[in-house]
């Protein structure tokens, strides 16, 4: 481990965004389900375009907790990403939005009010995460990926094993973060920001 001065560097925009970028850690929800309900949509849409000849049913959302693996899943059946759309949507833009974000913060000092006009979304996860796992299989007939950060800037991606078309959001819930594990903590927030979603969503304990 080593000491020094605060670098504001790609490297340490993890801690960044969990202090500044959303006081409220609770909005990773929020966030997640936006995407999840996106991409459903979007699934509604090539369908009813003719773009895609897939049935498109009624797809819902689904969350899960794992208490004992101490975990938090956000799964939709959506259109999915490809391996490219994974590297494209979720690594360069996130760390683009970083960027952007750290030179502002630069140029701003303290001044908070910069904070949260950002396209970092997804990243959120990271506020209550200590490592997020992306299990994605596209409506495209390629393979599904398994994306997974634990907070660093590295990641991996590997093909992987899904039948279903959509994406399965892992987190693995940071120590100071577990009340995301409550069901009535979850119950309230699906209460309070998800009220009037397009996409039904199904709530539950995962069962092991
Ligand atoms: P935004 O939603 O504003 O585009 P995000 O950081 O929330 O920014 O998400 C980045 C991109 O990652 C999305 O635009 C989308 O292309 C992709 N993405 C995220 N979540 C999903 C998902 N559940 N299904 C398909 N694509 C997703
Ligand atoms: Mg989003």
């Amino acid at each position: 481990m080593t000491k020094g001065n605060i670098n504001v560097s790609v490297e340490n925009i993890f801690p960044l965004i969990k202090k500044f970028l959303y006081s409220d850690h609770e909005i990773f929800l929020r966030e997640l389900i936006s995407n999840a309900t996106d991409a459903t949509l979007k699934l509604k849409h090539l369908t009813s375009i003719g773009e895609i000849s897939v049935e498109y049913g009624s797809p819902k959302i689904e969350i899960k907790i794992d208490k004992e693996g101490n975990k938090l899943h956000i799964t939709d059946q959506g259109v999915g990403m490809t391996a490219e759309e994974v590297e494209k949507y979720i690594n360069q833009i996130a760390f683009s939005g970083a960027e952007e974000f750290l030179e502002k913060y630069k140029e701003a000092g303290k001044d908070t009010g910069i904070i949260g006009h950002f396209g970092l979304g997804f990243y959120s996860a990271f506020m209550v995460a200590s490592k997020v796992e992306i299990i994605t299989k596209s409506y495209k007939d390629e393979p599904a990926v398994h994306w997974m950060c634990d907070g660093s800037p590295e990641f991996s991606l590997e093909e992987t094993e899904k039948a279903e078309r959509g994406t399965e959001i892992i987190l693995h819930m940071a120590e100071d973060s577990t009340e995301f594990l409550e069901e009535s903590r979850i119950r309230e927030l699906l209460t309070k920001y998800n009220k009037f979603m397009p996409i039904p969503i199904k709530f539950g304990t995962k069962e092991i």
